[in-house]
């Protein structure tokens, strides 16, 4: 199957105003959100969200925290019709402790690939940090660098031509 990995902050919710979000009533949707990843998705597409949330690790939130805020993009994407097939996350920061997880790594979407039995040739990765698209050249995947919370619908044009 093919499938779109995408960051979190920056692409699907806005974090202009919020370095870390990690409260549900802090979650701002990227504008045309929803609509971007309805047109993915039925091109058959399956999407997945990959992160890093080292605040964990600089005990800023919990791991709970970061799972409430994942329910509740998958409830409000889910009232649209559309399915994010998993949320997988680094709890890590390099300051504290090392691991092998953490964006620019390709660990957590190698992962995927393989248990979703992705074709690496007919997917993307779209993120808005040098690392994420280090992490999507690292698991051969093509990584497309857009600017921070803005509409994606330019680069779903470029995947959908
Ligand atoms: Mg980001
Ligand atoms: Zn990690």
């Amino acid at each position: 199957m093919k499938a779109i990995f995408l960051d979190r902050d920056g692409v699907i919710v806005d974090n202009s105003s919020h370095y870390y979000i990690f409260k549900t009533k802090d979650v701002k949707f990227v504008d045309g959100i929803i609509d971007n990843l309805s047109r993915l998705q039925k091109k058959e597409y399956q999407l997945f969200v990959v992160t890093n949330q080292g605040g964990i690790s600089k005990k800023q939130y919990k791991k709970e925290d970061v799972e409430k805020v994942h329910d509740f993009i998958e409830n409000e994407f889910k009232k649209h019709g559309v399915k994010i097939r998993e949320f997988v996350y680094c709890p890590h920061h390099n300051s504290f402790e090392n691991c092998f997880c953490r964006k620019p790594s390709s660990l957590l979407i190698e992962k995927l690939i393989a248990k979703h039995k992705i074709d690496r040739t007919k997917s993307f990765l779209i993120g808005d940090s040098i690392r994420d698209i280090e992490a999507a050249n690292g698991a051969g995947i093509r990584g497309l660098l857009i600017p921070s919370n803005q509409d994606l619908s330019p680069i779903v044009s470029q995947i959908i031509p």
